[in-house]
């Protein structure tokens, strides 16, 4: 007798597909995510769905600054107890929010919702700069601070945004690279620890 093949449901695979399609979620963890929905009880996937709709209809980005927000513009841009003449760039919305948990900064932001990849097919035009650059000369900051990430595509993103905003009224800032609290010099890359000691600072 003959085994009959069992083929996965197509509910499985639909569950699959989508969850595969998440940034840093492969195929097998895509899997490990299905099976656990599927053996959640009812009423937890409800409310994972409710959640994943309600992002959707709720949030939206921020006319000014583009951050993600439920209120058009964002706190952030109408606080008058901000400095809104200091601009701080970031790449994600997740990366200004990672900056106002450190309370070490009262200025505006302004969110590129990317950053400048070509190999990745995404130009300026994919990115929010030019808002920046109407918003910069709508009302021209005192202050723009570049806090791309440190890395290839972050760093010719900010040198990207510093050469089309170039004015001599404007001071441009980049975030310090160096080595993290509590890092050990012999486990600092050589690339951080050249950039980290040509940052070196007056010890006060
Ligand atoms: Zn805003």
């Amino acid at each position: 007798m003959n085994k009959k093949n069992v083929s996965i449901s197509s509910v499985i695979s639909d569950l699959i597909n989508h969850l595969n399609q998440l940034p840093g979620i492969g195929p097998k963890t895509a899997e490990r995510l299905a099976f656990h929905i599927i053996k959640s009880p009812e009423n937890k996937i409800l409310s994972l769905a409710d959640s994943l709709i309600k992002s959707k209809q709720k949030l939206s980005f921020c006319n000014n600054c583009f951050i993600v927000t439920e209120i058009n513009p964002c706190n952030i841009c109408t606080d008058e107890m901000r400095d809104q003449k200091s601009i701080c760039i970031v790449q994600d919305s997740i990366d200004a929010y990672a900056i106002e948990s450190t309370n070490n900064y009262n200025g505006s932001y302004h969110i590129l919702n990317g950053y400048i990849s070509p190999i990745n097919g995404i130009g300026p035009n994919e990115l929010t700069i030019s808002s920046l650059i109407k918003r910069i000369e709508k009302k021209p900051p005192t202050e723009i601070i570049l806090a791309t990430n440190p890395t290839i595509e972050g760093d010719a993103t900010a040198t990207y945004i510093s050469n089309q905003i170039k004015s001599a009224n404007i001071k441009i800032s980049r975030l310090a690279v160096g080595i993290p609290f509590g890092g050990d010099l012999d486990y600092t890359d050589p690339k951080t620890l050249t950039q980290a000691f040509n940052s070196r600072q007056i010890f006060e």
